[in-house]
């Protein structure tokens, strides 16, 4: 039995994320990504997808990369 990091569940089968050599026990995604997914900086939005990088910065999408005033940026989507 592990403990869900985010929430304490304990589950039986766990799902185990492993970041920068770090590993993390998880009950659910949900609780994965609450706890891992980067937000977006411009709406704060948790991201799931690949994102947008502009330079040290991280966003969902295009649109909120602009909306930043972000001028390169490269869109994985
Ligand atoms: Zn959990
Ligand atoms: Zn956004």
């Amino acid at each position: 039995m592990r403990r869900c990091e985010t929430c304490g569940n304990e589950s039986a089968r766990p799902i185990t994320v492993t970041v920068e050599g770090r590993a993390h026990d998880f009950d659910s995604f949900e609780c994965a990504i609450h706890a891992l997914a980067p937000t977006c900086e411009h709406c704060g939005i948790r991201i799931v997808g690949h994102g947008v990088e502009s330079g040290a910065h991280l966003y969902c999408g295009a649109d909120c990369a602009r909306q930043a005033g972000a001028r390169r940026f490269v869109d994985h989507t």
